[in-house]
């Protein structure tokens, strides 16, 4: 069991309209231990994505509260949060180096360049990338220009990514590949990482444990084989049978 110390990320009765009506998030209660690999698995409009933007503090909730490390976030703008976060369509800046994407939010912390210098290195050899730095995005395949995505936002050490369909863009294969690289560097470096799909098989192979959404609701927190083995309701047995 985990113990109140192991909290990292604590949804509290969170909720959220965009209209002022529809919930598309309703009384959200959720922690997520240190270091975990926690997945939001689930159809397309069920709320997955609402949540992530409210952790990374895009997104206000209409009620409740989000807690990181103990302390409330409500208030706390996205900069100060030192959230890590991937999603689909890369954003890396085109008319920029590898290198300097890299350095982008290692300037925003005020770094100095011999500390930036260090942290790219370190961050491009993680995802195998190291002689690409002099490159722009344009001249590096899908698969390495996502990688130049997980690179920034480990750059500057965050204890917390988040990642949004990360792996939508790229082929089977190279998907494939990405699902274990993502493993193998949360493994190495203990970070916590939320990650939302909707493809049952990743969120089978790669989560620690996967909190099944449904109209803005979790219809079941368990570890992978649990899920498959044991889905406690009839959406969850259907949703995780789709595609396995
Ligand atoms: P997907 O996998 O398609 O991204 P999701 O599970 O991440 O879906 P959300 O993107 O969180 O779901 O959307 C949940 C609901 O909230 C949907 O009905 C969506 O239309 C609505 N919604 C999302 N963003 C906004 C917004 N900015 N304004 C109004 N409604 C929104």
């Amino acid at each position: 069991m985990l113990g109140a110390n192991d909290m990292f990320v604590a949804f509290r009765g969170v909720q959220k309209t965009y209209d002022g009506d529809t919930l598309v998030v309703k009384d959200l209660n959720l922690d997520i231990a240190r270091g975990e690999f926690l997945t939001m698995l689930g159809p397309s409009g069920s709320g997955k994505t609402t949540t992530l933007m409210m952790l990374a503090g895009f997104e206000a909730p209409t009620h409740g509260s989000i807690l990181l490390a103990g302390r409330s976030i409500d208030n706390m703008p996205p900069h100060k949060r030192d959230i890590g976060m991937v999603f689909q369509n890369y954003a890396l800046f085109p008319h920029m180096t590898v290198e300097e994407n890299l350095a982008f939010p290692l300037k925003v912390r005020r770094l100095g360049k011999l500390e930036r210098e260090a942290k790219i290195k370190r961050a491009l050899e993680m995802v195998r990338l190291g002689p690409y730095g002099g490159r722009r995005p344009g001249q590096l395949s899908g698969g390495q220009q996502q990688r130049v995505a997980l690179a920034r936002a480990l750059v500057f050490d965050p204890k917390l990514v988040l990642m949004d369909e990360p792996l939508g863009a790229l082929d089977k294969q190279l998907r494939e590949h990405m699902q274990l690289e993502i493993k193998h560097i949360h493994e190495g470096l203990g970070v916590t990482v939320v990650y939302v799909t909707h493809d049952q098989s990743e969120a089978l192979t790669m989560s620690d444990r996967i909190a099944v959404f449904n109209e803005g609701a979790i219809k079941q927190l368990a570890a992978p084989a649990e899920l498959y083995e044991r889905p406690r309701n009839a959406f969850v047995a259907q949703f995780i049978g789709e595609n396995n």
